[in-house]
């Protein structure tokens, strides 16, 4: 068995990895990097854009875009596995937002320690915790080698428990662990240790906020929007869903989400949202939520006893309702995401709105990965999704820097 990765040796985002035993391929993701994101081409693997049969299938780790995003460019009718509820995240994702589509792909399901054999290869999944819903380290075997590739993982979300049993009952008699190494030197967002954290100091924010309580987060974010929910039940206000969330609660299906109708959780369809609908006439995915929805007219009044998930483009709407007074906003994401909606929040701002940030990083810290390669039983580390090697290097002598495009035997 042989590996090449194809991106992430030297960056964060746009992980590809292919793997060859007997003349036959797979590829563990296929993202779109973080950057330069227009200009990128889906990777020079056989297969992909030509007809080319020993390319037997694509495994996605988990719905992110920066590891599923090239899915759309590929041409050829390449199998594609991926968990289920990550598929549906994916689709919702793309209706609302410009994240990446899976174009005409339907993809295949795989499940948590359910082995799948193609060819000379059998690869496990094996669920993890991390920012994304339904996301999993990806065991390849082959020739009687055996390759761990990570994912993107972490042990501080709400299921510390599946990273800390890879830690204690982690797979035997690895030969190459390929894992990701995103903190490494960067600027450490863990004021928060973990997402219980977030929602205690969520609970204080609400409570002292007179008017409206807003939150930014990522809507796939799973976790994030159960700490929010906790926090809103805490502080005794209800919580409005923008349609766009309410559809990814119900696309991951998962049931310590808040469930509009059935937590009295209420649905709020933003302009944007709403042109989205009617330009595609989707009006099956509104129809659902309309027993749950509150309009416009009722924000005002709902204000003091309300938290609403929040993103920029709702900001007009927001206006237009006049349920700013006395409001908070709380940025619970990637301060990199903030940044680049500097203008937008200044003009929050300008109208007398508050702002926290209150965040816990999706990604393991340099202390989870450091606990990851000691547990994880295996002569090799190769690290990927960073930009820090050096950082890396020094976890371990067991790692292995390798560099993008060139092919290395497991
Ligand atoms: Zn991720």
């Amino acid at each position: 068995m042989r590996c090449k990765i194809h991106r992430g040796c030297h960056e964060i985002g746009g992980n590809c990895v292919e793997v060859e035993s007997q003349g036959k391929r797979i590829i563990l993701d296929i993202g779109l990097p973080l950057k330069d994101q227009n200009a990128v081409r889906v990777p020079d693997i056989d297969g992909l854009t030509s007809l080319d049969d020993s390319l037997l299938g694509i495994f996605v780790s988990h719905p992110h875009p920066d590891h599923y995003g090239l899915l759309q460019q590929i041409t050829q009718p390449v199998p594609v596995y991926m968990g289920e509820a990550a598929a549906r995240i994916i689709e919702v994702s793309s209706f609302f937002t410009p994240l990446p589509p899976i174009g005409t792909i339907k993809p295949r399901r795989y499940s948590a320690t359910q082995p799948v054999h193609l060819g000379p290869f059998q690869v496990t999944p094996l669920r993890i915790d991390h920012s994304a819903y339904d996301s999993y380290c990806l065991l390849v075997e082959a020739e009687g080698k055996r390759l761990l590739y990570s994912g993107d993982i972490r042990g501080h979300g709400r299921n510390p428990h599946l990273f800390q049993q890879l830690l204690s009952n982690p797979p035997p008699n690895i030969d190459v662990l390929i894992c990701e190494g995103t903190q490494l030197g960067r600027d450490p967002e863990f004021s928060y240790p973990n997402e219980h954290s977030v929602a205690d100091r969520m609970v204080e924010i609400f409570r002292e906020t007179k008017g409206m309580c807003l939150v930014w987060c990522s809507s796939q974010n799973i976790d994030r929007l159960i700490s929010v929910w906790d926090a809103a039940q805490r502080s005794d206000r209800q919580l409005i869903l923008d349609m766009y969330t309410a559809e990814i609660v119900r696309a991951a299906n998962h049931d310590p989400l808040p469930t509009p109708g059935r937590d009295g959780v209420k649905v709020f369809l933003p302009q944007s949202q709403k042109s989205r609908i009617k330009r595609e006439k989707a009006f099956q995915i509104a129809k659902p939520h309309y027993p749950h929805r509150i309009y416009p007219e009722k924000l005002r009044e709902a204000a003091k006893h309300s938290v609403m998930i929040f993103r920029p483009s709702m900001f007009g709407d927001l206006k237009r309702a006049q349920c700013l007074e006395g409001a908070t906003l709380i940025t619970s994401l990637w301060s990199g995401y903030v940044r680049r909606s500097h203008d937008d929040l200044k003009e929050l701002e300008q109208e007398g709105v508050n702002r926290f940030h209150v965040h816990t990083s999706g990604h393991a810290t340099v202390e989870e990965l450091s606990q990851f390669v000691q547990a994880i039983p295996t002569p090799r580390i190769v690290p990927i999704h960073l930009e820090d090697r050096g950082a890396f290097a020094d976890l371990s002598t067991r790692v292995e820097l390798r560099n993008d495009h060139e092919w290395w035997d497991v």
